[in-house]
């Protein structure tokens, strides 16, 4: 398996030479050359096998510079029981008649980013030690994407995370998840600003090339090809779990921000998993809804973008679409260029609404959207609550409401579950009253001594305090 850009460029690589990287070397992002096929003799081999056990068939397809035995072993380690609380590991429940949740989010940081990032830091242990290098990972984060990799990098030889984050401008959960965690190669950092001044250091420090080659900076966010593939094993295992037999179809509502839960949906609907539909969920930040709706794709400006009850959708721009609009638009790169690197860049929009192709977004790759308030997730919440005595958090919220606008009858519809309510309290407290169930683990969690060193808005700032910390 060769692995191409989404503008065109020359080169074909192989999944480790795209592991540590993110974007391609045009700007575009990492695609196989083609989506293996599943045929019904394989979907019938992989019923019923063990999470882990799936993960490897899966990524087999897609892997061939990693010895089997080895792949495999990285599986097992990955994906346990201890790891995500179950033996499933992506349990599913139903709700109602031909409505189900399935649960994402039973990792260790109780959001579903952790089924992709826990591979991803196997993954780079494994290929740094191959290669006898080292990584130091910069990324800037609000949330979700900043605990889950350090939860998943803890204690790796060979990498470092050097994670920002705005100061005080956390949950207090999501702030004691981070700065709880002792390891000597984790580093928070709490840049006095909002999280743009995060990431326009991160920005400011990769383009230093010299010092981003000196320093080996990488990043784990959510262009990268592996988190993606990760993603694309659970909507198997949901689909398992939710039929008796290969010829049913199902539909997955998947509440979204940058695009990567629901594009691993669509590389499992082009491999051949029977899925009817997959539905966009969004809340006010709806760049995706009016997309699905109108072939419009407009860039928010950073005034324009909502800071909603579900904080991990909350996106101007969505990093991954490009990917589907590459196959939308016939997988023509200089297309899909056009489009992104020009109109977006001069525009910060393009319009597909008198395209051909935008008709086969939803004709020939099944994708529907639904748009969420805070007044639709305060009401799913308590209803879910009330009516099936289920607690569910906010971005499962928009999904459950998007799920419900999409029901086709005899086919059974997934919600995902990307995070577990106790990490959105407040908003929970705002519909029920009460706060939400915490799992025992994290218990007191706020009260530990917390490892985090606060800097000046400043990338100079930032450079200086990983050139210290890297030998
Ligand atoms: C990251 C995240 C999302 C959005 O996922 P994308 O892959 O960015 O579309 C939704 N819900 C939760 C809880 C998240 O952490």
């Amino acid at each position: 398996m060769r692995y191409l850009s989404t503008r065109g460029h020359p080169d074909r690589r192989r999944f480790c030479e795209i592991l540590l990287e993110g974007l391609a070397p045009d700007g575009g992002l990492y695609l196989p050359e083609r989506y293996p096929q599943v045929d019904a003799a394989t979907l019938a081999k992989w019923r019923g096998l063990p999470y882990a056990d799936l993960v490897f068939e899966v990524l087999s397809l897609y892997i061939d510079d990693i010895p089997p035995a080895d792949l495999k072993a990285i599986c097992a380690k990955t994906y346990t029981a201890e790891v995500f609380g179950t033996p499933e590991i992506v349990p599913l429940r139903e709700l109602e008649d031909g409505v189900y949740l399935e649960a994402l989010s039973n990792g260790p940081t109780l959001a579903f980013k952790d089924m992709a990032m826990q591979l991803l830091g196997n993954l780079f242990e494994y290929e740094l030690a191959r290669r006898g290098e080292e990584l130091n990972i910069l990324g800037a984060t609000s949330g979700d994407t900043g605990s889950a990799a350090e939860y998943a990098m803890r204690g790796k030889k060979g990498v470092r995370v050097f994670m920002t984050s705005p100061d005080g401008r956390m949950s207090p959960f999501q702030q004691a998840q981070m700065f709880s965690l002792q390891d000597a190669n984790i580093h928070n950092i709490a840049i006095a600003g909002v999280f743009d001044d995060c990431q326009d250091i991160v920005k400011a420090v990769s383009n230093d090339l010299n010092f981003k080659r000196k320093y080996r900076i990488g990043t784990v966010n959510s262009i990268n090809w592996a988190r993606l593939l990760a993603q694309v094993v659970y909507y198997f295992a949901g689909y398992f779990q939710a039929t008796a037999d290969n010829e049913k179809q199902v539909s997955f509502a998947v509440p979204s921000g940058n695009f990567g839960n629901v594009c691993a949906g669509h590389v499992a609907r082009s491999m051949g998993l029977p899925i009817r539909t997959l539905v966009v969920a969004t809340n006010e930040n709806d760049v995706l809804d009016e997309f699905f709706r109108t072939g419009v794709y407009r860039v928010r400006s950073a005034a324009d973008t909502h800071e909603t009850s579900s904080p991990s959708m909350d996106i101007s721009k969505a990093s991954n679409f490009e990917r589907f609009v590459f196959d939308l638009v016939g997988r023509d790169a200089a297309k899909a260029r056009g489009l992104f690197e020009g109109e977006l860049g001069r525009n910060g929009r393009f319009d597909l609404s008198a395209d051909p192709a935008f008709a086969q977004a939803s004709e020939r790759f099944g994708f529907a959207s639904s748009r969420s308030t805070h007044a639709d997730r305060l009401a799913t919440i308590r209803d879910t609550d009330k009516r099936f005595a289920t607690l569910i958090d906010t971005h499962t919220a928009d999904g459950l409401k998007a799920a419900r606008e999409h029901l086709a009858p005899g086919i059974p519809m997934i919600v995902l579950e990307t995070a577990l309510p106790i990490k959105f309290a407040e908003t929970i407290v705002e519909a029920l009253g009460h706060e939400p169930e915490r799992p025992a683990r994290f218990e007191g969690i706020e009260a530990l001594p917390k490892r985090v060193v606060k800097l000046p808005a400043e990338a100079e700032a930032v450079k200086a305090y990983i050139a210290q910390h890297c030998d």
